[in-house]
């Protein structure tokens, strides 16, 4: 089997309130046996889609099923690029999961049966509650895990959500790394925490410095950590593993290297005792659907990102999975066990790129008073 041509769908997943720069970065290869694969890479989308069509060239005629030497020739093919980082990871990963599709497809078996066999049947998903309302809904639809995100008022809100919903519901917390928390914020925000019994504390400071992230991880010991969807490949890893600074790695399914990748990422934290959820928040079906099959294939999983509710185009873009008591079946049809529709996709072409913060957002973060600082984790009512 040789691998003919590799195609790429941007596709627009922007929320018309929201956020307004998401695109999905399908991928779709294609044999000379007719089987095709389907694969999803997100880190800069537009970036990556240019950085696929560059790897083309070194892939096609290659037999797609020799996948780890495939992803090292890709690895060299960039290597005078610098570091790999998540766009050339992103890359790598579109291309590597429609490899695991066409492989499955090619023995008729899921994906999971690939990565070791499935544990289990399904994976449970957490939703997104930014307030108190959608986390009573959330709950009321059978979710059993909510991340309550908020920049301004972390603890307010996950004080608000736990009274509302009570200690059923797992709940996590997610600064998302905001550059503007210093180690001592995220280290009054974490202590504030305690009393919630979070299921994790997700990069309570920006990720680009892990000596901050393990001041913070050792001043809260009894708050779970978790960090990593903005880090690629096992090299991305190693460092907050090996020191133990998380407790939670959550890789982005879509740009962290591909699923060979992700699995030793998962093998490497399973020794340190460090669980694994992946990141999904910016991701479409095709990488949720590879989430699920790595997720069904290794011990230390802990739990799955899923949108609870997404854009139109995800429920036509893709075959859709259904969250039945916040747990999504692992797919059983060969290779992923989804179909993309590329009609669907051409219909809601990509646009925008990068966000534009604006000029009140840049000076209330950076630079607002540290008298103002205490609503960072204040706790009133
Ligand atoms: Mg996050």
């Amino acid at each position: 089997m040789q691998i003919t041509k590799i195609e790429t769908f941007l596709v627009d997943a922007s929320a018309p309130t929201g956020w307004k720069t998401r695109n999905w970065l399908f991928v779709k290869v294609e044999t000379d046996e007719g089987i095709t694969g389907y694969g999803e890479a997100s880190g800069w989308p537009r970036v990556v889609e240019t950085a696929i069509h560059d790897l083309t060239a070194v892939l096609v005629g290659e037999d797609p099923r020799r996948i780890e030497r495939l992803w090292q020739k890709m690895l060299l093919a960039m290597m005078g690029h610098g570091m790999t980082g998540i766009v050339g990871a992103g890359a790598m990963t579109g291309i590597e999961i429609a490899l695991w599709d066409i492989l499955g497809k090619s023995l008729g078996v899921p994906v999971c049966a690939l990565l070791g066999g499935r544990l289990r049947d399904r994976i449970r998903v957490y939703g997104h509650a930014g307030d108190v309302e959608r986390a009573q809904e959330l709950v009321g639809r059978g979710y059993t895990a909510l991340k309550c995100s908020s920049l301004t008022t972390p603890v307010q809100l996950i004080h608000d959500v736990r009274r509302a919903v009570g200690d059923g519901v797992d709940l996590m917390c997610d600064p998302h790394g905001a550059p503007w928390y210093t180690v001592a914020d995220a280290i009054r925000v974490g202590q504030a925490l305690r009393d919630y019994d979070l299921l994790f504390y997700e990069d309570p400071v920006a990720p680009e410095n892990l000596d901050n992230l393990a001041k913070v991880a050792a001043a809260v010991p009894d708050v779970p950590i978790s960090a990593g969807e903005r880090n690629g490949t096992i090299y991305g890893f190693r460092e907050m593993i090996e020191r133990d600074i998380v407790d939670v790695v959550h890789p982005d399914t879509g740009r962290a290297g591909g699923l060979m990748q992700m699995k030793k990422i998962a093998a490497h934290a399973e020794s340190h005792g460090i669980t694994m959820a992946p990141h999904d928040g910016s991701n479409g079906p095709i990488a949720e659907a590879a989430a699920l099959h790595l997720l069904a294939a290794i011990p230390n999983y802990l739990i799955l990102e899923h949108l609870a509710d997404d854009v139109p185009q995800r429920y036509t873009v893709a075959t859709n999975f259904e969250v039945v008591d916040s747990h999504i079946a692992v797919p059983t049809a060969p290779g992923l066990g989804i179909e993309l529709d590329e009609a669907v996709c051409r219909a809601h072409p990509g646009n925008a790129n990068v966000i534009f913060p604006s000029e009140a957002t840049l000076d209330a973060t950076y630079v607002h008073p540290r008298a103002n600082r205490g609503r960072l984790w204040a706790v009133r009512g």
